[in-house]
């Protein structure tokens, strides 16, 4: 595996990282963080820069770039303190067009280049979280049309969203389970959202949302009868490779952060970074560092060449959300009083916290990748 970039990523990475440089990012995302919302104006931006179609083949007019390609720029935007949990959705346009309908890809497309959010996967419910199969929700065909009711919690980006793909079962067979899909239009009649307040990844929102006979039609499906979860497998590897690679830049954020301060912070006379405590700190930091990087490449690398399973995302996912969390609370022990108090890596504390219960729990992944490992040797 060699992941030298070529002369294109370098182009790429390089626009990216003067986009950054351009102004002070850093303040919008406070105020974003502060205010809980979704940093549009710094999504545009990458918009206008093809990074939101950057996935999807040249002749949709993309850029046809794997997620090596992706991994070098998530590394330069987490490296700025960007909030790359809000770009989960860019590998939404591709699933479209590999299930959607042409009515639906023809509405989700109409948002290119606008950085505006698209849609986003409703599963989980209140008594269905890690056991996804014991979802309740339901769609009932009756008189030609199709009702959707139920009620979906923790669902990312469900403020903004103007469609949500609904996974549901089947009411007429309620003994042999079917579920499936549904592209539902959020404004709908009978959709209620109740927003939930997070403690981190507050750029984007969290709402609980309730269908009440939610009127639909058949073209409405998402996707083939019953193909529901098949489907869905394939979006969770794909969000767990992207919340590692997130995890990854915001911990290399932090590490800099606290490097740059323990060279300068005077403390007994002498710069912290001299003191042996703090030293073996950044030992520690760069060799967790160092472990996400190489999970990160690999893994991407693995996905461009097709050799890529639900093990290497479950092992990328679960150990980069766990050491980007040791790495950066180190960091904020560096820092001292200022990275409790307001410090963007006191933010990134936050964030990552999430990330090990969000997209599938540390425990789930523990699970996915136990299973995976054995079967090789069976
Ligand atoms: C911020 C946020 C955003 C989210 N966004 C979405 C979204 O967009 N769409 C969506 O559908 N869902 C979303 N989710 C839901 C998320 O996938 C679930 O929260 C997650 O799968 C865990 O489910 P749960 O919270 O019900 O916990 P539970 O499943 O109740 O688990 C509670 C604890 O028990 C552990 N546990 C459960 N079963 C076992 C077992 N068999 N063995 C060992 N330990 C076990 C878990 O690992 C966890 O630690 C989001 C969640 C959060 C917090």
């Amino acid at each position: 595996m060699d992941f030298n970039l070529s002369d294109e990523q370098e182009l790429f990475v390089a626009g990216v990282r003067e986009l950054m440089e351009r102004e002070n990012w850093e303040a919008y995302f406070v105020e974003c963080d502060e205010k809980h919302e979704y940093p549009l104006r710094w999504v545009k931006a990458l918009a206008e820069l093809g990074i939101d179609t950057m996935l999807l083949p040249e002749e949709h007019d993309g850029m046809d770039a794997g997620l090596v390609t992706l991994t070098a720029i998530w590394e330069e935007l987490g490296r700025h303190g960007a909030p790359t949990y809000v770009l989960y959705q860019l590998p939404g346009f591709n699933t479209m067009l590999r299930h959607g309908t042409q009515e639906q890809i023809d509405k989700i497309f109409a948002l290119r280049g606008t950085g505006e959010q698209m849609w986003n996967s409703a599963i989980t419910e209140p008594s269905a979280g890690s056991d996804v199969g014991s979802l309740k929700t339901t769609y009932t065909r009756k008189d030609g049309k199709v009702y959707l009711n139920g009620h979906k919690c923790f669902i990312t980006s469900s403020s903004h969203c103007p469609y949500l793909v609904v996974m549901a079962r089947d009411s007429a067979s309620p003994d042999s389970p079917v579920f499936s899909e549904w592209f539902v239009d959020m404004s709908k009649a009978g959709i209620k959202l109740n927003p939930l307040d997070k403690i981190g990844l507050r750029m984007d929102s969290c709402c609980e949302v309730i269908f009440d006979n939610v009127e639909l039609e058949e073209k409405d499906m998402f996707g083939s009868e019953g193909n529901g979860f098949n489907r869905v497998k394939e979006e969770f590897d794909a969000e767990r490779f992207l919340v590692a690679c997130t995890n990854y830049g915001v911990a290399l954020c932090a590490f800099e952060d606290a490097a740059k301060y323990a060279n300068q912070r005077i403390q007994f006379g002498e710069a912290i970074g001299r003191t042996q405590l703090i030293q073996e700190k950044f030992a520690h930091m760069a060799i967790k560092l160092n472990a996400m990087k190489n999970m990160v490449y690999e893994t991407a690398w693995k996905c461009d060449n097709g050799t890529v399973n639900s093990g290497d995302a479950a092992m990328c996912k679960y150990f980069c959300a766990n050491a980007a969390f040791e790495v950066v609370d180190s960091a904020m022990q560096v820092l001292g009083g200022i990275g409790i108090t307001g410090h963007r890596v006191g933010r990134f504390w936050r964030d990552l916290r999430v990330d090990r219960v969000s997209g599938g729990s540390d425990e789930m992944q523990i699970l996915t990748l136990g299973r995976q490992v054995l079967k090789k040797y069976r």
